[in-house]
C-alpha cells in the first residue's frame, strides 16, 4: 500500500496514490491527476500584482491574538514540518481584516527553496522570496479543522515572506528542534513557543480567496499575505534544507523546493489593506 504524504499532512481526505508511483514526491504538475481541483478557479498561490491590488478602505485592521498560544509538537510530515498548537479552545486566534468570524490557530509551517532565490509560494510582482511562513487557522463557527476545510470560509492562512539577512531570534527555537525531526514521521514535543516572534513589524496585508497549496488543494482559504517580510539568516534557512523528505532508512531526499508555483487568478481580485 502506498501512502499519500500530502493528503495525510492535512489529515483530511483519502489518498488514491498507489505503490506504482515512480517518485514518492510527485510534483505539483502531477497533482491534477489525483486532485482535479488543481485546475479549478480558486487555486493558490498566486502572483500578487501590486499595481492591480487595489486598496479597499472597507478592510479592517487584522487582530492577531497569540498571547495564550499553546504549542504542542513539531512534526516532519514528509512535505514540510508543522508546529502544532492546542486548538481545543480560543487561545490563539485571528480575526478582523477581511474575516467575518474568529479563526483558531492550529499549526504553522514553511515552504522554502534549494537556494535563496526561490522558496516562497506567493510572489510579489513576480518576485520570489527565499521562504514563506503559513500560520493556519480554522473558522470556529465549524466543529473542527476537518469540517472547516469543506467550507469556502473554513480557513484563514496568514502568510509571511522570509528574506535572507539578519537572523530572526524568534525563529531560533524552531531551528534548534529540527535536528530531532530530520526524517519523515519523526516528531518531538515542542511547548512554550511564542508565534508572535515570527511576525514582522507591520500587519499591512493583501487578501484574496484561495486554496490549500498542497493536496487535497481544497478551496477553503481566505489568504492574508503580509506585505513586510521577516529576515532570517543564511544559517537558519540552511537548517531547513538539512531536513529530509524520506523516512529513516530510505534513499536520502533533501527537503527543499516544497513550494507550489503561482496559479491563475481566474478573475479574482487581490485587495490591499493599505494605500
Ligand atoms: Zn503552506
Amino acid at each position: 500500500m502506498g501512502t499519500c504524504i500530502t493528503a495525510l499532512s492535512w489529515g483530511v481526505g483519502s489518498c488514491p496514490h498507489t505503490a506504482s508511483l515512480v517518485s514518492s514526491h510527485p510534483g505539483p504538475e502531477h497533482w491534477h491527476k489525483d486532485f482535479p481541483i488543481a485546475k479549478s478557479n480558486r487555486q493558490s498561490p498566486v502572483d500578487i500584482d501590486t499595481k492591480a491590488a487595489a486598496h479597499d478602505p472597507a478592510l479592517k485592521p487584522l487582530t492577531v491574538s497569540y498571547e495564550q498560544a499553546a504549542s504542542k509538537r513539531i512534526l516532519n510530515n514528509g512535505h514540510a514540518f508543522n508546529v502544532e498548537f492546542d486548538d481545543s479552545q480560543d487561545t490563539a486566534v485571528l480575526k478582523g481584516g477581511p474575516l467575518a468570524d474568529t479563526y483558531r490557530l492550529v499549526q504553522f509551517h514553511f515552504h522554502w527553496g534549494s537556494s535563496d532565490g526561490q522558496g516562497s509560494e506567493h510572489r510579489v510582482d513576480q518576485q520570489k522570496y527565499a521562504a514563506e511562513l503559513h500560520l493556519v487557522h480554522w473558522n470556529t463557527k465549524y466543529k473542527d479543522f476537518g469540517s472547516a476545510v469543506k467550507q469556502p470560509d473554513g480557513l484563514a492562512v496568514l502568510g509571511v515572506f522570509l528574506k535572507i539577512g539578519d537572523a530572526k531570534p524568534g525563529l531560533q527555537k524552531v531551528i534548534d528542534a529540527l535536528a530531532s525531526i530530520t526524517m519523515k514521521g519523526q516528531s518531538a514535543a515542542f511547548t512554550g513557543f511564542d508565534p508572535r516572534g515570527l511576525l514582522p513589524g507591520s500587519l499591512d496585508y493583501w487578501t484574496y480567496p484561495g486554496s490549500l497549496t498542497t493536496p487535497p488543494l481544497l478551496e477553503c482559504v481566505t489568504w492574508i499575505v503580509l506585505r513586510e517580510p521577516i529576515s532570517v539568516s543564511s544559517e537558519q534557512i540552511t537548517a531547513f534544507r538539512r531536513l529530509r523528505f524520506n523516512k529513516e532508512g530510505e534513499a536520502e531526499e533533501p527537503m527543499v523546493d516544497n513550494w507550489r508555483p503561482p496559479q491563475p487568478l481566474q478573475g479574482r481580485r487581490v485587495r490591499a489593506s493599505f494605500q
